[in-house]
């Protein structure tokens, strides 16, 4: 472990988010049947980490009750209750867009279901973030997002914004959340997660490993 995943995991814990370490990505799976139990209501934001990591495959074929939005056959008006009911669950899985060195997540949604399940509902949180997630400051992860991130998942759900075609967001030169007028777009409420009330209801699985955008 470098000197920066220790400050990042030691500021977590300064903000009352519990950091956990894990060398590779095959070892997040094994680490999240250690955090949740047999049984447990499990709900789940967008995310790629997850998929990478197999988590989402250990939530579809573990003994859990997955409220699971990618299920087929399901309606626009069917994942909005998943959504709705996802409030309630045991735990609530995501990554972080960018994690700061001072021990602050940064989330950046369109729909806003993910950012909502962070900072209020679910009982437990787990956030599963590659090291490539880690930046300086704030400013950092406003510019992460806007040249990595959102072009990145804009290409891969075919959003028509600016940035799926170009790269990078049309106001990736202002310092603000100007930002694309598009029906599709995916940067519409910015979340900081800073310190945290209830001690150690988010969990960080940090990877030394590169995962996700
Ligand atoms: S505001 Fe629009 S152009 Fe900018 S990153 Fe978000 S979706 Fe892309």
């Amino acid at each position: 472990m470098n000197e920066k995943i220790e400050k990042v995991l030691a500021n977590l814990e300064k903000n009352n988010m519990q950091g956990i370490y894990v060398d590779k990505i095959s070892d997040v799976v094994p680490k999240i049947k250690e955090l949740i139990s047999p049984g447990e209501t499990v709900a789940v934001g967008g995310s790629m980490s997850l998929i990478d990591s197999g988590v989402l495959d250990l939530l579809r074929n573990g003994d859990y009750n997955f409220l699971d939005r990618y299920a087929a056959g399901l309606s626009t008006e069917d994942i909005r209750n998943l959504f709705i009911k996802s409030f309630s669950a045991d735990t609530y899985f995501l990554s972080a867009n960018a994690i700061t060195e001072n021990g602050e997540l940064y989330n950046v949604d369109g729909n806003s279901n993910r950012v909502a399940a962070l900072v209020f509902g679910p009982k437990s949180v787990i956030v599963v973030a590659g090291i490539n997630k880690i930046v300086k400051d704030v400013d950092a992860a406003i510019t992460r997002v806007k040249t990595i991130t959102a072009p990145k998942n804009s290409a891969r759900l075919n959003c028509d914004t600016y940035c799926s075609k170009t790269g990078k967001c049309i106001a990736a030169d202002k310092a603000d959340f100007s930002g694309c007028p598009s029906g599709s777009r995916i940067c519409c409420n910015y979340v900081v997660s800073s310190h945290q009330r209830i001690k150690n209801r988010i969990k960080v699985i940090l990877v030394g490993e590169e995962l996700g955008y």
